[in-house]
């Protein structure tokens, strides 16, 4: 946590800072500030920011390849990236790594060039490793694609057994195409292996006291408020055209009902404690362990606009930045 925070408030200093005020020579201050635009889903502006660097005379290292790759997923099209890949050697003499390639396949991935994805893992001069089998997976699961989705997903459970978030790629596979037998396989499979799911949790800083919480969590002392406030919030969601989504969660079958029901998740919970805590004004910032759900992905959506507050989530994968109805990832959770 505490790297998060440091790492945080690095970027933030430079972002108050004029960057002009900066040292623009190193490469490693053009790279964190590309990073950290890239992260923050700032793709179009890492690029410009990409493009002034080399206008400047300064090369890239291998680390500022894969912020500028990273950030073809939210901005350019999969030409701009692919036109970066190809500069990487010709221009700058540095040969695409692991990460690249599994960048590079990402974005292939996500534009639906499934093909071309699996040409480049066939081609690249390495075994093709977890984050590539887990991008094509991913991909899978948008642009829907069985076959390939069943390869990526045995080759990940090869590499990371342990890892419940496969089978649960593999059963939303499965599901996406209605091969309900198959869900039903994985889940066994799950049950089988006793592969453990990590609990969600969310957090918050408010005055220097971090507040945590798990999902339908009752034990902070103004509990009674925090459901209220879900409550009144979900009356307004509804009449804005939001509309509950239960993805399917492999582990919580036998848990009680209501918590298999998004509406109480930790950063659900967390959001309306900010809401009722801290004055308006700051944006709202909470941290979650994994991934953000697509409900609470689609909920912030909604309530940023409604109650006119930014909202930040730092996931396990990248910030969410909500604002005026819409996050900074282009919905690329
Ligand atoms: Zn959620
Ligand atoms: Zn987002």
């Amino acid at each position: 946590m505490s790297d998060f925070f440091a790492g945080n408030s690095l970027v933030n200093m430079y972002a108050k800072c004029a960057f002009s005020e900066v040292s623009r020579s190193g490469t490693v201050s053009w790279s964190s500030m590309i990073g950290g635009r890239a992260q923050h889903g700032h793709g179009k502006n890492a690029l410009l920011l990409f493009d002034e660097m080399l206008r400047d005379g300064v090369l890239p290292n291998h680390v500022t390849l894969v912020s500028v790759l990273c950030a073809c997923n939210h901005a350019g099209p999969v030409t701009e990236a692919k036109k970066y890949f190809e500069m990487m050697e010709e221009s700058f003499g540095i040969q695409p790594s692991q990460e690249h390639h599994a960048c590079m396949i990402d974005v292939l991935g996500r534009a639906g060039k499934l093909d071309e994805a699996m040409d480049l893992v066939n081609k690249m001069p390495f075994e093709a490793n977890a984050s590539i089998w887990g991008a094509l997976l991913g991909a899978v699961r948008i642009h829907k694609n069985v076959d390939l989705g069943q390869l990526a997903a045995e080759m990940l459970l090869t590499l990371e057994p342990e890892k419940s978030s496969t089978h649960v790629l593999l059963a939303k596979v499965y599901a996406s195409v209605g091969s309900w037998e198959n869900v039903a396989k994985v889940r066994r499979l799950m049950k089988d292996s006793k592969v453990k799911k990590e609990l969600g949790m969310s957090w918050i800083e408010v005055k220097d006291k971090i507040y945590m919480f798990i999902v339908g969590d009752r034990s902070h002392s103004r509990s009674k408020e925090i459901y209220a406030k879900l409550k009144e919030l979900g009356v307004l969601m509804a009449k804005a055209g939001y509309v509950p989504m239960i993805e399917i969660d492999l582990h919580d079958v036998e848990q009680k009902e209501k918590e298999l029901l998004p509406a109480h998740h930790s950063e659900k919970l967390t959001v309306a404690f900010a809401l009722i805590e801290t004055p308006p004004g700051a944006p709202i910032r909470v941290k979650k362990n994994l991934r953000i759900c697509l409900d609470c992905h689609t909920a912030f959506k909604f309530i940023c606009k409604i109650v006119s507050w930014e909202i930040i989530v730092r996931d396990i994968n990248r910030f969410h930045h909500f604002s005026d109805g819409s996050c900074t990832c282009g919905d690329y959770r």
